[in-house]
């Protein structure tokens, strides 16, 4: 059993990012800068906005953090986006999900410019994406193929089985294994709280993808000898002996999984690392696409 190192691949970017950005501002050209927009106090959307503000400072692009408070009106958060799309020097834009209910979600997606929405949600992404146009993809999905990359991890003709169908992980990352490229060429089963033999199906997998959210849901009995295993969910689970008073868990059992597996990702240090760092390949890209 090999790690799929999520922290080491995703170091491997930011070294390359670092490098990029370096000429960039050695050129006296402007560096990639990342707006985003944090509404109200959740306390995980907190972390991963922090987490994403100091990775965009340790590779040198600007970032700028707006925050508002939970009590803003949809009107309000639209007009703040309004004025980053035409804001010159932001090359991309996020809004940290997930939003107060008073607020629309797919107004907020759709708000943002094609040309800065290095989520990947907005639908000209999702139709670029599915047709297999260049495009920003998804971060975590994104982060994903990076990974599997990093490790040359063959994937065409593998049966990948993907446990979830959210329109930010499940449903783009069964899109992107099936495409006619590499990491791809997958033959694709996309599974849901309705799918009925999920043990039988995960049994036949060559690469399980768990993205359901649930602590430690697929155990060893479904997962067949050398499967590859990449781990998506977060859960915090209360845990008294830690200092935050919960502890991490991923989808997978990991401890009597990983002795199955060719390569399995670590919760944490697997896919949460590789997200950022899709992020930041969309930031990137999003910047050169400006300035080419
Ligand atoms: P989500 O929107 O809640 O979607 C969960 C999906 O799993 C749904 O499609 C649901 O099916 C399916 N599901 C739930 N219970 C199931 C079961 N018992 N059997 C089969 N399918 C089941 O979650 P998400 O946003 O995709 O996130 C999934 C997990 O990944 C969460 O733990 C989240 O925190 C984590 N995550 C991690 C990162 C990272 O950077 N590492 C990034 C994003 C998300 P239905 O559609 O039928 O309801």
């Amino acid at each position: 059993m090999q790690l799929l190192d999520g922290k080491k691949a995703a170091q491997a970017i930011k070294e390359d990012l670092t490098q990029k950005t370096t000429q960039l501002t050695n050129a006296g050209k402007p560096r990639p800068h990342l707006a985003a927009i944090l509404v109200g106090n959740d306390g995980a959307s907190e972390t991963y906005v922090a987490s994403k503000v100091k990775t965009c400072a340790e590779i040198g692009f600007e970032s700028t953090l707006k925050r508002l408070p939970a009590t803003v009106t949809e009107d309000e958060l639209l007009q703040e986006i309004e004025a980053l799309n035409k804001n010159e020097e932001v090359n991309g834009i996020l809004v940290q999900l997930p939003l107060p209910k008073h607020i629309s979600e797919s107004k907020v997606i759709q708000a943002i410019h094609p040309s800065k929405d290095v989520d990947g949600f907005h639908p000209v992404s999702v139709g670029n994406m599915v047709s297999g146009a260049p495009t920003f993809i998804p971060a975590t999905p994104y982060g994903i193929l990076l990974l599997l990359q990093h490790y040359n991890i063959e994937t065409k003709g593998k049966h990948a089985v993907v446990i979830g169908r959210s329109h930010i992980v499940g449903t783009p990352m069964s899109i992107l294994l099936s495409r006619n490229s590499y990491p791809g060429n997958c033959t694709v089963t996309i599974c849901h709280s309705a799918t009925k033999n999920l043990k039988e199906l995960c049994l036949q997998a060559d690469i399980i993808v768990a993205a359901l959210g649930r602590a430690e849901f697929v155990s060893a009995d479904m997962v067949k000898e050398g499967a590859v295993v990449i781990d998506v969910g977060i859960t915090r689970v209360a845990d008294a002996s830690k200092k935050s008073g919960f502890s991490l868990k991923g989808d997978v059992k990991f401890d009597e999984v990983a002795p199955r597996c060719s390569y399995i990702t670590p919760v944490p240090g697997g896919v949460g690392p590789m997200t950022i760092a899709g992020l930041l390949m969309n930031t990137y890209n999003a910047y050169l696409k400006k300035h080419s």
